[in-house]
């Protein structure tokens, strides 16, 4: 009798992507985990780049909301050079948000497609 080798791998449960994972349920992602996160999760490729986006999303709102403070401050107002260069940096700023935007829509598409 041949014992096949190749149940031997199989016969290990490979971790799977932690995304969507909550006490009470498994997560939604059938992937393999592969991508260690910094909270000590475990996710699959593509979920470790749509968290990294919405991460930079976070940052940059954080960003622009306090750009809009700064720029609201009619002291801040008095320095007109200043104030546009912020202004243009704000601007700038919300165009990468767009975009991060719509490569988190995207991912998220994907996703659902499957
Ligand atoms: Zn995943």
């Amino acid at each position: 009798m041949v014992i096949e080798a190749t149940n031997i791998h199989t016969a290990q449960p490979q971790p799977r992507c932690e995304y969507g994972k909550t006490p009470f349920s498994e997560g939604e992602c059938q992937r393999m985990g592969e991508v260690l996160q910094s909270d000590g999760s475990l996710l699959c490729v593509g979920h470790a780049k749509l968290m990294r986006l919405e991460a930079q999303e976070d940052t940059m709102l954080g960003t622009v909301f306090e750009m809009d403070k700064w720029l609201d401050e009619p002291n801040n107002q008095a320095n007109n050079l200043c104030w546009r260069r912020k202004l243009r940096h704000r601007d700038e700023t919300v165009e990468r948000l767009r975009f991060n935007r719509t490569l988190i829509e995207a991912h998220e598409e994907a996703s659902q497609q499957r």
